[in-house]
């Protein structure tokens, strides 16, 4: 057998290699979302918790040496982050990073989507639910769909190119709010993803009859647009199933993590805001990469405990059967 050394991928038990880093740069947000934050007295991590830009890039450059190649800036809510396009400069010039993206909710896309892009940032998530103000406020439990429509319309004026948008799908909410949000997406030549709203809701309150699941969803597009063609994964740990409308006019996707779990094909590890790395979104153990960060360690140390945590991932999430166990965190706390 080959010698592991700290430059190996990431393999864990099952033979699943980690090629992808999603960092979260702040639990902070400027709205309340019912399915990630608390609507009030959110206790943020105060600010000497959080990791460094400089703490930040080192991570990364270690994990890179073992084959992470893509990076995902999420949060909270990215944008919030003071000066964030000094970070993502400094993540885009490091070698073996072919891949540089982040998922905001686009409320402060207006000022910052010409700067982001310039300092490297290829591509943008932008989180959008409903095209109505009521919706909106509902689940964001404050006011802005004007502020993120005008951020899509910066992203693409920014000249950033296959934007997708992510709509959360929540059952007895959102159902009416598919077809609005398929249309806009195609007019703009836009990708729309919808995604099942899983249990990580800060006052948890979830329940598996919330989910609006990614078959009644296709059922509704269809109704509307005719068949939906399938399309093949660009990559095989794609979470998405995409498909092609009928008239060729754009694409949409499905991500089912509850009714269709995609576990087995997981090439992602996390990176909280303040430095713990995880193995995944459900995962109720934790690696505390900032007490070596601060401390005297040396970047095989750090090599060592991402590597210690791929090993010890769970094979599934587990939702929906007897064994599932809620992380503590809720999203926000985490990185989407
Ligand atoms: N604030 C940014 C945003 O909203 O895009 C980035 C962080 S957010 C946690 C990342 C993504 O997770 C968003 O698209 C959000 O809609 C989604 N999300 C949050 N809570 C969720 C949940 N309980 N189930 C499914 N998706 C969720
Ligand atoms: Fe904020 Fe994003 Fe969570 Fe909504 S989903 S509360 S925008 S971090």
């Amino acid at each position: 057998m080959a010698e592991i050394t700290n430059k190996s991928p990431l393999l864990d038990t099952l033979g699943r290699t980690h090629t992808s880093l999603r960092i979260s740069v702040t639990d902070r947000c400027n709205i309340r979302c019912f399915y990630c934050m608390p609507n009030e007295n959110v206790r943020f991590r105060p600010r000497h918790e959080i990791l460094t830009f400089e703490e930040i890039e080192r991570f990364v450059r270690v994990v890179s040496q073992m084959g992470v190649h893509r990076l995902r800036l999420t949060g909270g809510e990215p944008l919030v982050r003071a000066d964030l396009p000094r970070l993502v400069e400094k993540l885009a010039r490091l070698p073996g990073i072919d891949d540089l993206a982040l998922t905001t909710n686009g409320i402060l896309l207006p000022e910052l989507a010409a700067e982001l892009r310039s300092a490297g940032l290829q591509r943008l998530n932008i989180s959008l639910d409903t095209l109505r103000e009521d919706v909106f406020q509902k689940i964001s439990r404050r006011a802005g769909l004007d502020q993120v429509l005008a951020g899509i319309a910066a992203a693409q004026d920014a000249g950033f190119q296959r934007i997708r948008l992510n709509a959360v799908a929540i059952h007895g909410l959102t159902e009416d709010e598919i077809i609005p949000l398929a249309r806009f997406a195609r007019e703009r030549g836009l990708e729309l993803r919808f995604i099942e709203y899983m249990p990580l809701d800060a006052e948890k309150h979830w329940q598996s009859t919330d989910v609006l699941d990614g078959e009644a969803i296709r059922r509704t597009l269809e109704a509307e647009f005719g068949p939906l063609v399938p399309v093949g994964r660009s990559h095989p740990s794609q979470p998405a199933s995409d498909f092609e409308y009928a008239d060729g006019a754009g694409r949409v996707g499905l991500i089912s993590p509850v009714s269709q779990p995609f576990c087995s094909a997981c090439d992602r590890l996390r990176l909280t805001a303040e430095g713990q790395v995880r193995n995944c979104l459900f995962s109720t153990a934790e690696w505390d990469a900032r007490a070596l960060l601060r401390g005297y360690a040396t970047d095989d140390d750090l090599a060592n405990l991402v590597r210690d945590c791929i090993q010890k991932k769970a094979p599934a999430h587990g939702i929906g059967t007897t064994n599932f166990v809620r992380p503590e965190r809720a999203m926000y706390q985490i990185g989407g």
